[in-house]
């Protein structure tokens, strides 16, 4: 009944023990989940996962971080991997101006040609923003037709309101259960129940009660416990609405 849509499961943290994780979240109820790659390497990896077990998908895509990746060999790569029967989105692509912001229009470039891939291949986009707002939101203007989720969505309630009229997702993460999460409930309290996604981004950004520790898809319940809090439903109720919103965005049957 959970569906986590931003897991990274091929990561080196689960090279030790993914057959046993794999296991344990099917019997913990974890149903779906879409492992998003980060350069071509991450994104075959991610394939071939999903080739081994049918009820994971994946997308492929060069992160901001890994502008290095960035040529004519790593995007043939990518558009290749795009073609591959599980592959359900493009990403996770963005720009992200926290961890570099000296190669802007770089991370611009390589941003503009993944999208227009997803727009050749037909497919959704899953977004990394950080620290980046106000040229994301200006990039994906461009791009009228395009849907997808901002990944672990960190925006203001104005924005967010932009691009749900845009027809855009919001993903929400372990940090909506952090004592100081302000922002991101405010943005929950206002986002329709239908463009709700929810993602543990594992192997990164553990909720509350694991924060510090290695993330995986287990942990879905905590995300969906705070949103039903917020949102005034069950957390059952809350991971159903939000498996079938992401089986209809990356088109899951
Ligand atoms: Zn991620």
């Amino acid at each position: 009944m959970y569906f986590d849509t931003h897991a990274h499961l091929d990561d080196k943290a689960f090279d030790e023990d993914r057959d046993e994780l794999l296991l344990r979240l099917r019997e913990s109820g974890v149903d779906c989940v879409l492992d998003p790659g980060c350069d071509p390497e991450s994104s075959r990896k991610a394939a071939s996962l999903a080739e081994g077990e049918e009820w994971v998908f994946f997308a492929a895509g060069i992160h901001p971080e890994e502008l290095h990746a960035f040529n004519d060999e790593g995007l043939e790569q990518i558009a290749a991997l795009l073609k591959h029967p599980k592959c359900r989105a493009v990403g996770e692509i963005g720009l992200d101006y926290y961890w570099d912001d000296s190669h802007k229009e770089e991370q611009k470039r390589l941003f503009h040609a993944q999208l227009s891939l997803a727009r050749e291949n037909g497919l959704p986009v899953v977004i990394h923003d950080r620290e980046a707002h106000g040229d994301c939101l200006a990039v994906v203007r461009q791009y009228p037709g395009l849907r997808g989720v901002f990944h672990c969505y960190s925006g203001s309630p104005e924005m967010a309101e932009e691009l749900l009229r845009m027809g855009w997702y919001l993903g929400f993460d372990g940090p909506i259960t952090y004592k100081n999460a302000r922002k991101a409930l405010d943005v929950l309290r206002i986002c329709p129940e239908d463009r709700i996604l929810v993602e543990t981004d594992s192997p990164y950004l553990a909720p509350a009660p694991k924060r510090g520790k290695r993330n995986d898809p287990g942990n879905l319940p905590f995300i969906c416990a705070k949103i039903a809090e917020i949102r005034g439903k069950t957390p059952e109720e809350v991971a159903e609405l939000t498996a079938a919103n992401g089986r209809r965005l990356f088109g899951i049957a």
